[in-house]
């Protein structure tokens, strides 16, 4: 009788479970509106001395909230978080070379306005039903996701040397376990999963 070789088969199965653990390949973007909360994206192009990073992240994990802001408390977290990413010399450390900030944008639109919360109950009558509005929207799509992104671009010393961008997850006023990185430069491409232990990654 032949005997079916049970560890052939386990193994053979093993591969293939592997396999369906692979990254997603680089250039396949996301879905719209799925992300997993503590994970962010962030896309790294360096052309000749200029560097362009596009960062979004789930708005759970940088301001605490997905809705529309409804409150000073949501508004104070928005602005919070807008202030440390405005400020990319403190989110991105360059070794190798220098690289000087030209240009931020950061994008809260999905969860405010940027308009003040009337707290004056009396007065408040609109943006009270605006609110409320807002609130049903969200219980209605309560599936939905919102991000909150920034697009930085950086002018780099002229310089033959490694370029390595380290990621200041803990400075960061916000809850970004893990950061999927993408890298595109003239001579290469790559990804790399950034976390609080290994925040560095090497372009060039
Ligand atoms: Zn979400």
């Amino acid at each position: 009788m032949k005997r079916i070789d049970i560890d052939h088969i386990f193994g053979l199965s093993a591969g293939i479970a592997c396999l369906m653990l692979v990254p997603p390949a680089m250039g396949e973007s996301r879905q719209h509106g799925v992300h997993v909360h503590g994970v962010a994206e962030m896309t790294l192009v360096l052309d000749q001395r200029d560097l362009e990073i596009e960062f979004s992240g789930p708005a759970m994990s940088v301001v605490g909230f997905e809705h529309t802001a409804q409150s000073t408390t949501d508004i104070e977290a928005v602005k919070k978080a807008q202030t440390a990413l405005n400020n990319g010399a403190n989110v991105f450390t360059f070794i190798g070379t220098q690289c000087v900030m030209r240009d931020v944008t950061v994008d809260v639109s999905a969860v405010w306005d940027g308009m003040a919360v009337d707290r004056d109950e009396g007065a408040g009558q609109g943006s009270h039903a605006r609110a409320h509005e807002s609130h049903e929207k969200h219980e209605k799509h309560e599936e939905s996701h919102s991000d909150i992104s920034a697009h930085y671009t950086f002018r780099c010393m002229e310089n033959d040397s490694p370029l390595a961008v380290r990621v200041g997850v803990d400075d960061l006023p916000f809850d970004v376990e893990e950061i999927h990185a993408k890298w595109v430069t003239d001579s290469g491409q790559g990804a790399a999963q950034l976390s609080a232990d290994k925040s560095q990654l090497t372009l060039r």
